[in-house]
C-alpha cells in the first residue's frame, strides 16, 4: 500500500476546500498557494495549501 500525498487547496478568502492536488516531494516543507477558481466566492483567488 503506498501512500498518496494529497494536499487540499482551500480559497483564502471564503476558507472553501475546492481542490485536491498531489503534494510534490520536492515541496516538502513548502505550502502550495494557487491562483484558481472559487465557485463560492465567484471569482479566482488564492488557493493554500491545508490539511
Ligand atoms: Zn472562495
Amino acid at each position: 500500500m503506498a501512500k498518496e500525498d494529497k494536499a487540499i487547496l482551500a480559497c483564502e478568502v471564503c476558507l472553501c476546500r475546492n481542490y485536491t492536488t498531489h503534494r510534490s516531494k520536492k515541496n516538502n516543507g513548502k505550502r502550495l498557494e494557487l491562483r484558481k477558481y472559487c465557485p463560492h466566492c465567484g471569482k479566482v483567488t488564492l488557493h493554500k495549501e491545508t490539511k
